[in-house]
């Protein structure tokens, strides 16, 4: 059995081939039936002719229905009319699963088709987003397993908040009361006096009440610490990795990219250093494309949309005053109110993918904040104890991969970037 990809080829030209899959595409006019099957690695026309078939068979193919499952064989020829250039005359068949009446069709509703997500990600474009995802997750991976880092794994029940309560969402534990994690931020931490340099890829929940187009409940976090690291030295990993990502992509998925209409030049132009912008400039910089931000202001995502429509090329933020920030963030001893951190702002007007920085490492400077922001020290016991037995500067940052997805993949909302998108108003399928 072979996958269609591999014999679109000119070496396969004049020879039997047999390959499995689904009716994508059917047509069928008296003597001849057209048939676009496709497997997971692309689509090839297969023609049944009355020429070379028994009428029986003939029946038995023009009568399926799209996403019917069938194999078949035949002798495969170059064909410049056929959907992707060759065409193969059907030989032998069997039929698995005849269908009824398969339920996506085009121009359903948003609502419909959120409804049958199980059935609608099978679509052309969904699964070559899926594929640019799959290399998104291993190039990520990859790239700090190349760069001294280990991979951990932190909980997903868990009794502290890292980003705040707001956007918590609690779980009845045996009687108790529990949250789903906001971020593994705290858990990694606590990992580098071991291990120096962690990475970790894990759901973040968050319970984020308005509806934006980059907003998840349930979000693939990317995440990483690592020891003796200050905001430059973590900067410098990070924007390695996200060229290393999209230089994996480039390699591994050209095909794909076709298939969604992303103009591969927007990735093959990124480049590395990313510039970096402290929040003070930018602030004045916005100026410039007629915006009337002032300095505290947070940025979201229409405000970040604003600014990164003039880029084409990602830029890290950094410096924010204290006030936007949660409370572990290190200030700068350099700046009063101001804090040793940076987002990673992507272009084409997608904005934020990526916060991090220096941790505060400082026992007492963390005891004051945690404080200051209203929290208990006791509830922080163990990220305390870090301060306590052999603190060093470090610093870490968190990713949203389906943000990069999101980005890379040139999609309009987050939701097209997962199989089953978790929001405020959807958890089925
Ligand atoms: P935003 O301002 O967009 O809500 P944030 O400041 O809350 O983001 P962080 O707490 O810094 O984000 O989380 C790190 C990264 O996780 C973000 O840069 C983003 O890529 C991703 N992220 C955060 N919240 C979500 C979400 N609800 N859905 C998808 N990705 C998210
Ligand atoms: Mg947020």
């Amino acid at each position: 059995m072979e996958k269609i990809r591999d014999v679109l080829s000119d070496n396969f030209t004049g020879k039997e081939v047999s390959i499995r899959g689904w009716v994508y595409r059917i047509r069928s006019s008296g003597r001849i039936t057209f048939i676009v099957l496709r497997d997971s690695t692309d689509i090839v026309q297969c023609v049944a002719s009355s020429d070379d078939l028994s009428a029986d068979a003939m029946k038995d193919l023009s009568s399926l229905t799209v996403e019917s499952s069938l194999e078949l064989s035949g002798t495969i020829r170059k064909d410049p009319r056929a959907v992707t250039g060759y065409e193969i005359s059907i030989n032998t068949y069997k039929i698995y699963e005849r269908n009824e009446n398969f339920p996506i069709a085009r121009d359903l509703g948003e609502e419909f088709l959120l409804d049958n997500r199980h059935l609608w990600l099978r679509s052309r474009e969904f699964t070559a987003v899926l594929k640019i995802r799959s290399t998104v997750f291993k190039a990520f991976t990859d790239y700090f397993y190349g760069n001294g880092y280990y991979q951990v794994q932190a909980p997903m029940f868990v009794s502290t908040a890292t980003e705040g309560g707001a956007s918590l969402f609690n779980v009845d534990y045996f009687g108790e009361k529990v949250n789903l994690t906001q971020s593994s931020q705290f858990y990694l931490e606590t990992m580098i006096f071991s291990l120096e340099k962690v990475f970790t890829i894990a759901p973040s929940f968050r319970a984020e009440k308005s509806r934006t187009r980059r907003h998840l409940t349930e979000y693939w976090h990317a995440e990483g610490e690592a020891a003796w690291y200050n905001n430059e030295d973590m900067m410098e990993d990070e924007e390695k990795m996200i060229k290393f990502i999209i230089d994996e992509v480039l390699k591994n998925n050209m095909e794909d990219l076709k298939i969604i209409n992303r103009d591969p030049a927007r990735l093959e132009n990124i480049k590395v250093p990313f510039q970096r912008i402290r929040y003070r400039d930018l602030i004045e910089k916005s100026r410039e494309f007629g915006m009337n931000l002032k300095y505290g202001d947070d940025l979201g995502a229409d405000e970040e949309y604003g600014i990164m429509v003039h880029f084409d090329n990602p830029i890290f933020v950094t410096d924010y005053p204290e006030s936007l920030k949660t409370f572990y963030h290190r200030p700068d001893p350099d700046s009063p109110g101001e804090i040793l951190c940076h987002d990673l702002l992507a272009p084409e007007g997608y904005g934020e993918i990526l916060g991090g920085g220096e941790r505060i490492y400082d026992l007492e400077e963390l005891l004051d904040r945690i404080k200051k922001n209203g929290l208990s020290p006791e509830d922080y016991y163990w990220y305390v104890d870090l301060r306590k037995y052999g603190s060093i500067p470090h610093s870490g940052f968190g990713l949203g991969l389906d943000r990069l997805v999101m980005w890379i993949c040139g999609l309009s909302n987050i939701r097209e970037t997962i199989p089953y998108p978790r929001t405020i108003r959807r958890v089925k399928p």
